[in-house]
This record gives structure tokens, C-alpha cells and sequence, in this order.
């Protein structure tokens, strides 16, 4: 590299240290940034001016002090809203979409169903409509979006953009190259990134949720499906194939009846999906005659059951509903177990619905993962349901794009 090619990195590099340096504290001055980056005031005040003019740094006042001769220095302060974030996620039946600042706040967020099995076309066009809905919303400036983020469910290749198959869009076919079908409909000075869901969800609980600053975590989404999303060493992991996280497909009962998707017997997603938990009530009903969940279920149809009604009865200690979530817990904490031995996280996030079945759940499950996990995990593993709810996904999107632009 020529000399003013390195001089120009370099450059960039004391560029991004110094606004790091601002998104740390509330308030700065040239003084303090010169003395931490190592850096001569002429430099820092140089790189003042180029984002103030880009509006990532404000002056927040003058300081108290009079050091150099009797005139008070300005302080300068980091601008959460000189730039914004989009993230967006596409769920099974939604289009899911939020606008943040530069510090992931939410500034306002907006939804559109999506119907079963949505052409991709159609898809893309409501992904463009959603963008520019946010943008008129807030009215912010497109100039303002340092980029765009959209996670989805299915296996899908980050580096080239590229869905390589999604379970509830069987109709895009494989292989489809969606970063570029939605990049042809954003202002392209606005760089877009695709990645299996899952991945933002880690990513938010890591930057702003249940494992904040941990390095290492898995986040496991259950229920309807199984995914994971892996942190190792503060970095998002996603294998050779861009598979890693699948542990929905670890087949932890061979000789379970119920066949997967996929083709394989007691798959992990099958043994703690909400359709078996359901199927365990149903073919257990005659042990639990006088459970209320009969009382619950108004037409006697037990397919009509939702969750949080099966949740309720657990929660009241009926002895079919403890029956059928003690089955499931089983199932989870031996893929848990798993999970640990192979990633060795510090934190284990769960999302879904189970985030909703009530504290004792929780403390099952985690007794559980004890009785069958290494003692020496045992002590140290911790097990949290997301608080994040709803946003998750949407918000890990849009947080990923602020860390990439920061780093
Ligand atoms: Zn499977």
C-alpha cells in the first residue's frame, strides 16, 4: 500500500476511535479526547469539525475550566440522532418494521401482514413501502439511514445476500438473491443486509437485553419451529454453510412418532413444538378427566386450544397441563444440554411463546438442564427468557447495522 493510501486508514481509524470515544461519554472535551486517543488537539479539533458538519457531534456547552488563557473550552457531545437505523423482520404472516437512532431508541415503527406463502415480488414491494412509510412518518431524510437490516426465517447466506430456502415462503423456490431484489428498491447509497433471524435476535439480547455485554450466548427461539442464534467471543457465528444455529434439526428422540418437516424423526423442533404439546394433551385426556382444560377448550376440540390457555392451566397447577409442559420441559433442557455442551455459552435467552408459560416453568426447565448437564456447567450457565419481546428481531436488525457502522 502507497504511503497516502496508509495515512488515509490511518486517518479513518483515529476518525472512528474518537467518536467511539464520544458514544461512551456523555460529554467530552478536546482536552480529555487528546489526553485518551493519544492524539494533538489541532488533530481532535480537525476531527471534530468533520462530524459536526456530518451532524454526529454537537457542542454541548463550555467547560468550567479556563486552561489556556482564560477561555472556556467547548464540549462536545455525541448525537444519537445524527443518524438512524432500519431493521425489519419477516415472519410467517407480518412484515414487521422499526426506525432507531444511533443509540437503537426507537423512533417509531410500523407493520403490514403478510399472506401465507407471499410471492417474493409482492414481498420486496411491501419492504420498499414500509421504508419509505418510515421515513414520512419521522420525516427523516434518506441521507440520514446509515443502512438497512431485514432477518427472516430460513437459511440464508449473509455475505452474498442470498435466501437459500425460508420454511413458510416455499413458493420463492432456492437460492433466491433477495439482498439485491430489495437494494433495487432502496436509494442505493443505503447498504442493505439479510440474515436468518435468529441472529438479530442474539444480537439484540447482547446490545441491549437479558445478556448485555456477554460475550458468549446463544439466543433459542421455540415453539412453532426451533432456531438459535449464536454469539461466541462477542462475534456473531454462522458456520462454512451458514448453518450454524439449526439445532432445530439435532434429533434428540429417534423414536418419536411424529415426522419432521425435514424427514427425520424427534427432531428438537418437533419435541418442544406447540403442536406436540397440544397432541400430549390430547392422547393423555382420559388419565386427566377432571382437568379444566376440558372446561377451557368451549367445543370440546382440543386442536382449538392456544397456548397461553394450556399456559393458564399450568400456571393453576392442573395436573394434565403440568403433565404435558413437564414432557416438553424434559425435551428442552436435554436439546439445552446439548447446546451447552457443543457452544459453551455463558447465557442461554429464550424467545417465543414458551417466554410466556410463567416463572415455574423457567425454574423446571432449569432444574432440569442441571439433573443432565456436566456438573461444572451447572453453576454457570444461565438461563433467561427475553425481555425484549415482540421487537426482538426488528430491533437486533437495526442494531446490528449502528454496531457495523461504529466498528
Ligand atoms: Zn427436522
Amino acid at each position: 500500500m502507497s504511503t497516502l493510501g496508509k495515512q488515509k486508514i490511518l486517518k479513518q481509524i483515529n476518525r472512528k476511535h474518537i467518536l467511539n470515544m464520544l458514544r461512551e461519554h456523555d460529554k467530552i472535551s478536546i482536552a480529555e479526547l487528546s489526553k485518551n486517543a493519544s492524539l494533538s488537539k489541532p488533530t481532535i479539533m480537525k476531527i471534530m469539525k468533520y462530524y459536526i458538519d456530518k451532524g454526529f457531534v454537537v457542542i454541548a456547552g463550555k467547560g468550567s475550566s479556563t486552561e489556556e488563557g482564560g477561555k472556556k473550552p467547548n464540549i462536545f457531545k455525541f448525537n444519537a440522532n445524527g443518524g438512524y437505523s432500519v431493521g425489519m423482520v419477516i415472519t410467517a404472516n407480518k412484515l414487521k418494521a422499526a426506525i432507531t437512532n444511533l443509540k437503537c431508541e426507537i423512533i417509531d415503527s410500523c407493520n403490514v401482514d403478510l399472506s401465507p406463502n407471499e410471492d417474493v415480488d409482492s414481498v420486496v414491494d411491501k419492504i420498499a413501502r414500509l421504508f419509505n412509510k418510515l421515513l414520512e412518518k419521522t420525516r427523516i431524510n434518506s441521507s440520514k439511514i446509515i443502512g438497512m437490516a431485514i432477518g427472516i426465517y430460513g437459511l440464508t447466506d449473509f455475505d452474498n445476500g442470498i435466501v437459500f430456502y425460508s420454511p413458510h415462503y416455499s413458493s420463492w423456490g432456492k437460492n433466491i438473491k433477495m439482498r439485491e431484489k430489495i437494494q433495487k428498491k432502496i436509494p442505493e447509497n443505503i447498504p442493505v443486509i439479510l440474515d436468518n433471524i435468529s441472529r438479530f435476535h442474539v444480537f439484540a439480547e447482547k446490545t441491549l437485553g437479558a445478556a448485555k455485554n456477554i460475550s458468549n450466548i446463544v439466543s433459542l427461539i421455540a415453539g412453532y419451529g426451533l432456531g438459535s442464534g449464536v454469539i461466541i467471543e462477542n462475534d456473531i457465528k454462522r458456520g462454512f454453510h451458514k448453518i450454524m444455529g439449526e439445532v432445530g434439526h439435532m434429533v434428540i428422540n429417534p423414536s418419536e412418532e411424529i415426522v419432521c418437516a425435514c424427514g427425520s424423526r424427534g427432531c428438537f423442533e418437533v419435541m418442544v413444538s406447540v403442536g406436540r404439546l397440544k397432541k400430549i394433551i390430547s392422547d393423555n385426556k382420559n388419565k386427566f378427566p377432571d382437568s379444566i382444560i376440558f372446561n377451557i377448550s368451549s367445543n370440546g376440540n382440543l386442536e382449538d386450544l392456544t397456548p397461553e390457555e394450556i399456559f393458564e392451566a399450568y400456571k393453576g397447577n392442573d395436573k394434565l397441563a403440568v403433565f404435558a409442559m413437564n414432557d416438553i420441559i424434559n425435551w428442552l433442557a436435554i436439546g439445552i444440554a446439548n447446546i451447552i455442551l457443543i457452544y459453551d455459552p455463558q447465557v442461554i435467552v429464550i424467545h417465543g411463546i414458551y417466554t410466556r408459560a410463567g416463572e415455574n416453568f423457567l425454574r423446571q426447565l432449569k432444574k432440569k438442564v442441571n439433573q443432565i448437564s456436566l456438573t461444572s456447567v451447572k453453576k454457570d450457565t444461565k438461563i433467561k427468557f427475553s425481555e425484549l419481546g415482540e421487537m426482538s428481531g426488528v430491533l437486533g436488525a437495526a442494531a446490528y447495522v449502528v454496531n457495523n457502522f461504529f466498528k
